[in-house]
């Protein structure tokens, strides 16, 4: 990307699709039988859905998940036909038919929404393909184990819903030692013992470093393929796929003693240099890493320094050399150093909500086939 196409931004986030598909993969190699889908809801976690799924399609992806019908219905144009789109919240009650005139797959997650979608599938005197989430143990989405143990009982429970898995979603997959992990698998397992010879789909991305056991026939992974650590407390196996460059506006100088930005919450204990970056929280660039976050700049770790303002933020640069950095340059705020779950850790949130909340704001540059 050209200086000048930058020229109308604050900062240039690029994203490594060469990286998302490395991932993909990588994510793919640890099963043996399993599908391996992906999940693209909220915008691909922030990164543009419309550029990763069609990527992801490209490395043998063909199963993709949303969260919203209008993410479904945003992606099905982007697809190929033999793309599978699933809506993880189903149909609210009157938006059945926008499912099979967008050929977009519901989990159901109630019995109202298992009747809506049968009675549809009576209208149309056609079997309609659903997936079936069943509870064991988040308490957010699905059937809870006595109202699948009521649906199954009846011969018709199921009747014209061509049933393409059972899922169910993990707690604390993330964290390898937690006994719930081990609970809602056996719980899965008693819910799968119900619907003999129906696929089944458990695991996220951290679900799939559980073991095989969590494999089932079809893994979900989201956050994985953007780079995000699976594993709690282990080194990240995966591609970083972002990186952030904020641009600087101005640079300063500063005595010793100088209090900077709102609320004057940093004050120079030797005299200073500072450059003001054009990023602020309403980029995503969260206001919780005011005093806490860094920017990088060959391989220098920077502080930022006083409270995140709304389109800006300050770094302390007085350790760079003088003259290094100057208007128009641009300084790394997200990087393989300084990764989603580096800043996230500063941040006091996750790895997902530095992704998802990094806006709309920058210029972007896609990277693929090593060329971006
Ligand atoms: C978001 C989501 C996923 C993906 O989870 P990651 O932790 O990002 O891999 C899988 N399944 C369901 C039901 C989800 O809501």
């Amino acid at each position: 990307m050209s200086e000048s196409t930058l020229n109308p931004f604050g900062a240039l986030l690029s994203i490594d699709l060469d990286a998302l598909c490395d991932n993909w993969r990588s994510l793919r190699a640890r099963l043996s039988a399993a599908e391996c889908a992906a999940v693209v809801k909220a915008d691909a976690y922030g990164l543009g859905a419309e550029r990763v799924a069609p990527a992801l399609y490209r490395a043998g992806c063909r199963s993709f998940f949303v969260a919203h019908l209008n993410e479904g219905i945003r992606l099905r144009p982007v697809l190929p036909a033999d793309a599978d789109i699933h809506v993880l919240h189903g149909p609210h009650p009157g938006a059945e038919r926008d499912f099979v005139r967008n050929r977009l797959v519901p989990v159901l997650n109630s019995l109202p929404q298992v009747q809506a979608w049968q009675s549809l599938a009576r209208d149309l005197d056609a079997m309609l393909p659903a997936v079936l989430q069943v509870d064991t143990g988040m308490a957010r989405l699905g059937l809870a184990p006595d109202e699948l143990e009521h649906l199954t009982a009846s011969p018709d429970g199921l009747q014209g819903i061509a049933l393409k898995f059972l899922m169910s979603h993990l707690v604390s997959a993330e964290a390898q030692g937690n006994a719930v992990n081990g609970l809602q698998l056996e719980r899965f397992r008693a819910a799968r013992g119900r619907l003999p010879g129906v696929r089944c789909s458990l695991a996220n991305s951290s679900g799939i470093f559980l073991g095989e056991a969590y494999h089932f026939d079809l893994v979900r992974p989201g956050a994985a393929l953007y780079g995000v650590a699976p594993v709690a407390g282990q080194p990240n196996p995966l591609r970083p796929v972002i990186r952030l460059q904020g641009k600087v506006l101005q640079t300063r100088r500063i005595a010793a003693g100088t209090a900077v930005g709102y609320s004057h919450t940093w004050t120079a204990a030797r005299p200073s240099r500072v450059a003001t970056v054009a990023v602020g929280y309403a980029d995503g660039y969260l206001r919780s890493l005011s005093n806490s976050g860094v920017a990088h700049c060959d391989g220098i770790s920077l502080p930022l320094i006083g409270n995140i303002s709304m389109d800006t933020l300050i770094v302390d640069i007085t350790d760079l050399p003088e003259g290094r950095i100057v208007e128009g340059d641009l300084l790394d705020l997200a990087d393989p150093l300084n990764g989603v779950d580096a800043i996230a850790s500063r941040a006091g949130t996750i790895g997902y909500e530095i992704l998802t909340s990094l806006g709309q704001r920058y210029a972007r540059r896609y990277i693929e086939g090593g060329e971006g």
